[in-house]
């Protein structure tokens, strides 16, 4: 029996990836770290949200539940899906959605066709994948 799916933005499937415990804050480190942790874990499933998401919430860019960024963070999760060929509101188990962010967007090579403007790029690049 599956828990209540997760909230989770398509782009942040790529975000965990390559997360070394850096981020905005470390209010935010700590909990992205045990949102992965738990996801993982538990094998709960996702729902995939354009918008702000359980990762979000202790975000300081996170303003009254809108990302600062909201236009640039949207495109990034339109791009991750088109790629994996999934659709917003899907609900899908996280080992799938992962394995289809490694097999679709990493793996090829396209990882950077589609946040490779975000900050955190040069740390992505220098980091192995973990769904690899
Ligand atoms: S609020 Fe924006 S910057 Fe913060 S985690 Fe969410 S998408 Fe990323």
């Amino acid at each position: 029996m599956w828990d209540e799916p997760l909230p989770l933005r398509p782009h942040h499937g790529l975000c965990m990836a390559f997360f070394q415990g850096k981020g905005y804050s470390g209010g935010f480190t700590a909990a992205l770290a045990a949102r992965l942790e738990e996801l993982e874990g538990a094998r709960r499933p996702v729902v995939l949200t354009v918008g702000t998401d359980a990762v979000c919430a202790p975000c300081p860019h996170n303003e009254g539940g809108v990302c600062t960024s909201a236009e640039k963070t949207a495109a990034y999760d339109r791009a991750v899906l088109k790629v994996c060929g999934l659709q917003e509101g899907v609900v899908l188990a996280f080992s799938d959605f992962t394995r289809l962010v490694q097999e679709r967007i990493i793996a090829p090579g396209l990882r950077r066709q589609v946040c490779g403007d975000c900050q955190w790029d040069s740390l992505c690049r220098a980091t192995p994948s973990r769904w690899a």
